[in-house]
């Protein structure tokens, strides 16, 4: 029964799965393009089925997940002053990364100049919507009704009543014990279905690859080339290499184990665009393949996937600059730094789903005076450098994660550098639910 996966371990699969259905997906596109029926029921019907229960599949875990695994986590902090100091340290990293990587972004920008002698023909016109204000923000945190916050999943304010529930707990002595020990069955539990549901990861991923590939405009990007390739240039050194030095330097841990372990994750986050809906393989992840403690992961990565968006902050700076450059506008030091700290905002601002970061760059054009329209130049590409900004966003989540929990020495430092780690787990158990009568089963 294991030998399957002997065979092929899951990121094997998934990755097969991912080449597949890019293959399947051009071949739909162009030799199929006029039979209607593959086009009626494969591409619009199987695939997009599939796709579509796949994301469903992780975003159904990722209100539970947050709410029991971050109650779990608070409450077995022995003094509260941790949460204080976690807080304050996960914030700055957070801020301070975004802002590295849209100064970053802007550098490239201005560098390669992929704006100059653009035909601006095509910015026909583009609807902004409206920006929430710093203090709505801060003010929709707070929720006045914590069912409807799950309801609506919104994970700010299940982040803050989990909080302040699992406090509760940790000051309610033998009664708060009890809920404690509730709540880490039910982690166990939750994590055991994150498992079970990343095993059809790879006919997901491959139902994702094909239906898009099947659909996606490759002649929009054929004519933004160089904006394409600035992004996704900007994109690649920033996951690649400065999340590595960042790494090395905060952590002294190896970040070539760190980035072969976030093969997952990245692969989840590229083919779905989005940082939530990957909140359950980056959690399992940065816990059990990496050795950060539950309680350190269960705040920073919910808390990274909602405001930490390094890639979409770059996606933002790349673009104003080719903007600016589209329009011939000269934008001034002072531009700049109101650039980087309104794209940092927004990219707090970005809620962790495909396709929002364009639409929060509508308020940064705006404080730097630039054409909102601007942005109808760049829509048509952007779904993929959504997939790559997505994979990058989870990444620094992952990379702020290890720094916070090595210096918290909250981190399993063997289980980091142990290649099967968690993986090894994962599969046995599986298997182990695959056939419930087996001699050695614990159930
Ligand atoms: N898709 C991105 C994410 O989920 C957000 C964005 O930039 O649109 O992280």
């Amino acid at each position: 029964m294991t030998t399957d996966n002997k065979k092929m371990s899951l990121t094997t699969k998934v990755l097969l799965g991912m080449g597949l259905g890019v293959v399947a997906g051009f071949i739909f596109r162009t030799l199929l393009a006029d039979v209607p029926l593959v086009q009626e029921y494969i591409v619009g019907g199987v695939l997009q089925v599939g796709g579509q229960i796949f994301i469903a599949s992780l975003t159904m875990l990722v209100v539970p997940l947050i709410f029991v695994s971050l109650v779990c986590g608070t409450s077995s902090l022995k003094d509260l002053s941790t949460l204080g100091r976690l807080g304050g340290k996960t914030l700055s990293f957070y801020l301070f990364t975004t802002a590295i990587a849209i100064s970053l972004a802007l550098f490239m920008g201005n560098l390669f100049k992929p704006g100059k002698g653009v035909d601006l023909s095509s910015a026909a016109s583009f609807e902004a919507g409206e920006a929430p204000s710093l203090s709505s923000v801060i003010i929709d945190m707070f929720p006045t009704n914590p069912i409807h916050s799950m309801a609506e999943g919104n994970t700010l304010q299940i982040i803050v009543f989990a909080v302040l529930f699992g406090i509760a707990i940790s000051l309610s002595g033998k009664a708060g014990e009890r809920v404690s020990a509730l709540f880490n069955d039910f982690n166990e539990v939750i994590m055991k279905l994150v498992t079970l549901l990343m095993n059809i990861a790879p006919y997901g991923v491959f139902c994702l690859m094909a239906q898009l590939f099947s659909t996606l405009g490759l002649d929009a990007i054929v004519n933004l080339m160089e904006y394409f390739l600035v992004l996704a240039g900007t994109l690649l050194l920033h996951g690649l290499v400065v999340y590595s030095i960042m790494f090395r330097v905060l952590t002294g841990l190896s970040p070539l184990i760190f980035l072969k372990k976030m093969e997952d994750a990245i692969m989840f986050a590229f083919s779905t665009a989005s940082s939530n809906a990957t909140i359950p393989v980056t959690m399992e992840t940065t816990t059990r393949r990496m050795g950060v403690d539950n309680k350190v992961a269960a705040f920073t990565v919910p808390l990274g996937a909602t405001i930490n968006m390094d890639g979409t902050a770059i996606m933002q700076g790349v673009a104003t600059a080719f903007i600016a450059q589209a329009y011939n506008i000269d934008l001034s030091l002072g531009d700049y730094m109101m650039v980087i700290l309104t794209a940092t905002l927004a990219s707090v601002g970005t809620a962790g789903v495909p396709g929002v970061g364009i639409i929060m760059l509508a308020m940064v054009l705006n404080q730097v005076g630039l054409p909102v329209e601007g942005i109808a130049l760049i829509i048509g590409v952007d779904r993929l450098l959504d997939m790559i900004r997505t994979a990058v966003n989870i990444t620094g989540d992952s990379v702020v994660t290890c720094i916070v929990g090595k210096s918290e020495g909250a981190m399993d430092i063997a289980r980091f550098n142990d290649p099967n780690a968690g993986k090894r787990e994962e599969q046995v158990r599986f298997n182990r639910n695959k056939a419930p009568a087996a001699p050695d089963s614990d159930q």
